[in-house]
């Protein structure tokens, strides 16, 4: 195994390891890089959008060639897409931006489960809200059938709101392709954060994906990674693993540090209608939002039913949707050994899911849809986090007892439950903190004197 010393860097500065770019990671690096000399570890490659177009998609489904989600990787190397062993479908970003380079650009601040354990993140979304462009002020670009909808939710009593985006409405140009990569620069993601990291003089080595974190007499003293055939060690005075819900536990549990089978995931199903003429795939996805206890609603073109569901083979332009975006129970895990993924739905998750599926059902024969014709999409989830919750002993350290003092955990893993609602806003704000209290620690004494080389 060969030991990478980080070429290039500063002497005497401590060192922090960030592993992930997406929106825990690019934050952390990005508040750590100047007190530390800061290297973003990222498994995937530098992000790029998905290049063919809607009508050649369309095609490559109709020709049968689009048989399992997980073939999407071949076209599209940043999307990665996994079944668990339940065979709910699940959606992660891999390369630089993280699954925030697939996001709606939904910008909401969700942090009421952290606030209840006496984490208070105001500064952060006060500073969040200066840097990243946050409007709800798109209702112009909508079609006309999200306007019907939208009147319609109003009229029931359903108190919907336009979704603020992290959009730049002057460059966006209301193509309705933001989860398959913005091409007009318009959506925000955190390859922002990282290219300030960056410019400060962060290192990212892309294709590098973290094992384990090496902890020797308690304290972390780097990671060890595979970059293509290589096994690496990279030495580091404070490591920070913001590989994800998905990907920080099975990192931890390798490094000996048990986890929580508390995976939440906020699945997805989308419910649809025939609509000719639909123009849904061509505007800003979840134009709004209906929240209600325990899920929310919120119309939204599916690409990935689109795609893979053989109910889904109609043109575009002529599906009309709803999405449901469900708080699941936290049940599951993520695992280190094979990758496998389980993820329960318990009988009270599928009972909210019933009640919001018969609320879309019914939005969408009061617009003039034939019960009949209505038709569902495949379960899946984007959401993942919980597996090592934080709790209110931890609300002034944001450091679970069972990490070295060294290690820190910055993203969604750290979230207490589920909200079934955009995570990303308090994940930037969390990891943030996280950075600030790790860096703030280690300037009081408590970093690891540097290992001799
Ligand atoms: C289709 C879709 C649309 C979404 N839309 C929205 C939205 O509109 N608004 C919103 O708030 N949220 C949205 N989300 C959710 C949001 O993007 C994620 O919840 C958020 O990005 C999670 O942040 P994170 O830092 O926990 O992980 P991620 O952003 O997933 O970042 C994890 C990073 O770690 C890297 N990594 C993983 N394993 C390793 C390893 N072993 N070594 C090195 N690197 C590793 C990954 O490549 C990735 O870069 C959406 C999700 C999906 C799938
Ligand atoms: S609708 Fe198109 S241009 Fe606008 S943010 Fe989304 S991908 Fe970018």
């Amino acid at each position: 195994m060969s030991e990478i010393q980080g070429n290039g860097m500063r002497p005497g500065r401590p060192r922090a390891i960030v592993v992930g770019s997406g929106a825990g990671g690019a934050a952390a690096a990005r508040e750590l890089q100047g007190p530390y000399q800061v290297t973003v570890l990222e498994a995937g490659r530098e992000f790029r959008r998905l290049g063919l177009s809607t009508r050649w998609l369309e095609r490559l489904r109709n020709w049968r060639l689009l048989v399992d989600e997980r073939i999407i990787s071949l076209a599209f190397p940043a999307m990665r897409i996994r079944r668990s062993r339940e065979g709910l479908v699940h959606v992660n970003g891999l390369g630089t931006g993280g699954t925030t380079t697939l996001s709606a650009g939904n910008a909401l601040r969700m942090d009421g489960p952290l606030r209840e354990l006496g984490i208070d993140l105001d500064r952060e979304f006060e500073e969040l809200a200066r840097e990243v462009p946050i409007s709800a002020g798109h209702g112009g670009g909508w079609s006309a059938e999200t306007r019907r909808l939208f009147e319609l939710c109003r009229e029931s009593g359903l108190a919907p709101r336009p979704a603020p985006k992290m959009v730049d409405l002057d460059r966006c140009r209301r193509c309705g392709r933001c989860v398959l990569g913005c091409p007009h620069g318009a959506k925000w993601d955190s390859r922002r954060f990282l290219d300030d990291a960056r410019a400060g003089g962060a290192r990212l080595v892309t294709g590098c994906r973290v094992r384990k974190v090496v902890i020797r007499a308690g304290r972390a003293v780097g990671v060890r990674a595979r970059i293509g055939a290589r096994t690496v060690f990279i030495p580091a005075d404070l490591v920070v693993l913001s590989a994800g819900g998905l990907g920080t536990p099975p990192i931890l549990e390798r490094s000996g540090i048990r986890c929580e089978p508390r995976l939440f995931v906020d699945p997805v199903l989308c419910v649809a209608a025939p609509w000719p003429g639909s123009r849904q795939h061509r505007e800003l996805p979840m134009a709004f939002v209906v929240q209600r206890p325990g899920y929310i609603i919120s119309p939204y073109f599916d690409y990935l039913s689109f795609l893979f569901n053989r109910r889904w083979r109609r043109p575009a332009d002529r599906i009309l949707t709803l999405m449901i975006k469900l708080a699941d129970s936290e049940r599951g895990r993520a695992r280190g050994r094979g990758g496998r993924l389980d993820k329960t739905l318990t009988v009270e998750d599928r009972r909210r899911l019933a009640e919001a599926e018969a609320l879309c059902r019914n939005l969408l024969v009061r617009l003039g849809a034939r019960p009949e014709d209505i038709f569902v999409g495949t379960l899946n989830a984007g959401h993942p986090g919980g597996m090592l919750p934080l709790t209110e002993a931890d609300a002034s350290t944001l450091h679970p007892d069972r990490l070295p003092a060294n290690l820190y955990v910055a993203d969604a893993t750290l979230l207490p439950r589920s909200q079934g609602n955009p995570p990303i806003l308090t994940i930037l704000a969390l990891a943030r903190r996280v950075a600030r209290v790790a860096a703030a620690a280690a300037g009081a004494g408590r970093a690891a004197p540097r290992p001799a080389a």
